[in-house]
């Protein structure tokens, strides 16, 4: 089998992925799809496949001829067709698109195109940020749990604390409970 893809002395390869759909012709659903597109520092790598799996082209675009606008290289995450999305990467060429399987993989590949090109590096999301992401996806389950309960009438018992509206002092009951207030006799409903 040839070589699949030559690497200059200071390329080194920064993302891979497969399952690539490109180029017009016959439109295979992305999972049949079997190129695979390759970031290095200097170039975008198209290894185009047979249906055996075998490279039989190779195919170099080099970053250095993506258009900038505003400083921002011109790449982007388009929506070609229902349910399927593409990396679409302007060169001073013309522009390319790349179908890709998964969405979030855009996201990614669009964040180290800009990275490279620019030479900003990709934002890593803070420990922070994924314990609040991680807190707000849990937050929303319970909602939705919640609100799957309260369709089969079943009763939240999730406790929830809160200060009497009156007399400020502390009462706790369930989600759409109604109490009254021990200490002042106000109705409340959570
Ligand atoms: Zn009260």
């Amino acid at each position: 089998m040839a070589e699949e893809f030559k690497l200059s002395p200071e390329e080194a390869v920064i993302l891979r992925t497969g399952k690539i759909g490109y180029g017009g012709g016959l439109q295979l659903p992305s999972m049949f799809n079997s190129n695979e597109l390759i970031l290095t520092n200097k170039n975008l790598i198209l290894l185009k496949k047979n249906m055996f799996g075998q490279t039989e082209d190779t195919l170099y675009f080099p970053l250095s001829k993506i258009l900038m606008a505003n400083g921002r290289p011109q790449v982007k995450k388009s929506n070609p067709s229902h349910m399927e999305y593409a990396l679409d990467v302007y060169f001073e060429t013309g522009m390319e698109s790349f179908r890709f399987e998964w969405e979030r993989d855009i996201d990614e590949w669009v964040e180290n195109i800009v990275s490279v090109v620019t030479g900003v590096p990709v934002q890593k999301k803070s420990d922070l940020e994924m314990m609040q992401d991680a807190l707000a996806f849990a937050e929303s389950m319970t909602d939705s749990v919640e609100k799957i309960q309260s369709v089969f009438g079943i009763k939240s018992t999730r406790q929830i604390s809160c200060k009497c509206p009156s007399c400020g002092a502390s009462l706790s009951g369930t989600k759409g409970e109604t109490i009254q207030c021990p200490y002042c006799g106000t109705t409340y409903t959570f």
